[in-house]
Order: C-alpha cells, then sequence, then structure tokens
C-alpha cells in the first residue's frame, strides 16, 4: 500500500465489538482533484470573455452620447466574446455527455469516406484557401456514431488548420491498418514538443493559450477526440517534431467494421 492514501473506519457492532473497514481513497481523491481542477479552469475560461461584455455594457450605459461606429466596434467585440462562452458551453456540454453513462453509444453504419469528404470540405472553408487540404481514402465503412465520429474528425482537421502556417500542406487519410482502421491528420505546422504531448487531450492544456484564444479554442477539442475514441473502443496517437509537423491518429478496432 505504500503511497496509497488508506481510508480506515471503526464501525461500531453489537456491544462491545467493532468492526474495521479499510477502504483505498487514492482513486476517489484523484478523481475529487480532477473534478475540482475542471470546475476552476471551466470558471477562469467563463470570467474571462464575461468581463469583456461587463465592461463594455458600463461603458455604454455610463456615456449614452457614444458616437455611432465606436458603438458598433463594441457590440462586435461583445459579440465575440459572447461567441466564446458559447462555443465553451457546447464543448462542456459535449464531453459531460461523452462522459455519461445516460447517453450509451448508438451504431450505425457510417460511410467513413463520405464523412471525412464533407470534414475535408468544411476544413477547406476554415482555411478560405491559405492551406492545401488533401484527402486520401480508401477504408470501409464502420459500425459507430456518425455524430461523434464527425465531431472527433473535424476536431483534428481544424486543429491542422489552426496550428499550421499559410501554405501549409494537410492531409486527412482514411485505410485500413493491419490490425485496425485508421483515420490520420498530418500537417506541416508548427509541431508539438514530446513533454507537451502527453499532456494534449487533457481538458483545458494548451501549448500557447494566446494562439489556442486566437484561432477560436476552447481547450476541450482533443478531450473530446480522446473521449469519442474511447467509446469505439479505439485510441489516439500523436506524433509530431516542433518545427516540422503533427500526425494525429484516430485508431478505431477491426471489431467496428460492419458484419
Ligand atoms: P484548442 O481549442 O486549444 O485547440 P485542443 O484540445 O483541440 O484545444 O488542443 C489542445 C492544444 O494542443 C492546442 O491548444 C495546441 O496547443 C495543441 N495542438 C492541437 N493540435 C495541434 C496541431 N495540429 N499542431 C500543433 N499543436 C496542436
Amino acid at each position: 500500500f505504500r503511497g496509497r492514501k488508506l481510508e480506515i473506519r471503526i464501525i461500531p457492532f453489537e456491544t462491545r465489538r467493532q468492526i474495521l473497514v479499510t477502504h483505498d481513497a487514492t482513486e476517489s481523491e484523484r478523481i475529487e482533484a480532477m473534478r475540482r481542477d475542471f470546475i476552476a479552469n471551466a470558471s477562469h475560461e467563463l470570467r474571462t470573455p464575461l468581463t469583456v461584455i461587463v465592461g463594455f455594457l458600463e461603458i455604454a450605459m455610463n456615456d449614452p452620447g457614444l458616437d455611432a461606429a465606436t458603438r458598433l466596434a463594441h457590440l462586435k467585440l461583445m459579440t465575440e466574446q459572447a461567441q466564446r462562452m458559447q462555443r465553451l458551453i457546447e464543448d462542456m456540454l459535449t464531453l459531460s455527455r461523452l462522459e455519461s453513462d445516460e447517453y450509451p453509444l448508438k451504431r450505425e453504419q457510417v460511410n467513413v469516406k463520405a464523412l471525412v469528404e464533407s470534414v475535408a470540405a468544411e476544413a477547406r472553408a476554415l482555411s478560405g484557401g491559405r492551406h492545401e487540404i488533401d484527402v486520401k481514402v480508401d477504408g470501409p465503412d464502420v459500425m459507430g456514431s456518425a455524430e461523434e465520429l464527425r465531431s472527433a474528425f473535424g476536431n483534428l482537421a481544424s486543429n491542422a488548420v489552426r496550428y499550421s502556417p499559410d501554405g501549409g500542406r494537410i492531409v486527412l487519410s482514411w485505410e485500413r491498418g493491419q490490425n485496425d482502421l485508421r483515420f490520420s491528420v498530418r500537417d506541416s505546422g508548427i509541431g508539438i514538443s514530446p513533454e507537451h504531448i502527453v499532456r494534449l487531450t487533457e481538458r483545458f492544456y494548451r501549448v500557447d493559450k494566446s494562439r489556442s484564444r486566437e484561432t477560436q479554442g476552447t481547450g476541450l477539442g482533443l478531450a473530446i477526440v480522446k473521449h469519442v475514441l474511447l467509446r469505439h473502443g479505439g485510441r489516439l496517437t500523436i506524433s509530431s517534431e516542433p518545427g516540422a509537423g503533427s500526425t494525429f491518429t484516430a485508431l478505431l478496432p477491426n471489431t467496428s467494421l460492419p458484419t
């Protein structure tokens, strides 16, 4: 039991006897600490845009003579901050649904080729022509949740766009591996160093907070990807070289093949 925390309770039993109960509290304490961290991070993330909105509302009330152009600029900034809060809340709800036993995975036959093509179309729209985005699909259909897989694959593709400089090349592929099925996104972007890679799927973990905000990130995307893959019996692997680019691969087990 070295390094573990044991809780010992003595429960009175009959008149002169007691029962000694031991309980390993290490795991429950770890979960409790994660919960506390999540609430602290989420509150902080929501407070920042709210502070901006309240600030501009106070200006509007104290200075009713503000010229139309300034007023419009303030409204735009407030809208951006409100949208940032909306994205955060959407992602938090998605994560909590993915983790909840009340929403078990609903499997249906998913045409992954078509799904990847439409994820690529969205990535091209986000890129606005700033990147070259190629698609290689020759993998089969799978049994899974189309909605969840779309959100996981879409998150990986949009990250590639958001963390690659203009002119970068991005390749989305869907193929059969030796023992599994693989959706991968390869980019020629900023890359990630090994000490960060191991923490990327933690909620709100970002290598560069200001860059993530600029590109409208919530810090929850990869946590969502990880949970979607876990629910499908799969996992995420990441390989990267700082300055050269990254490859994110979503692995799904062969058991997801339709029978
Ligand atoms: P965010 O909303 O901040 O993008 P994610 O959970 O999607 O949140 O990603 C977490 C962090 O991982 C990002 O803030 C970024 O630092 C890093 N990251 C994700 N994808 C890439 C990528 N393709 N290239 C470089 N860094 C990435």
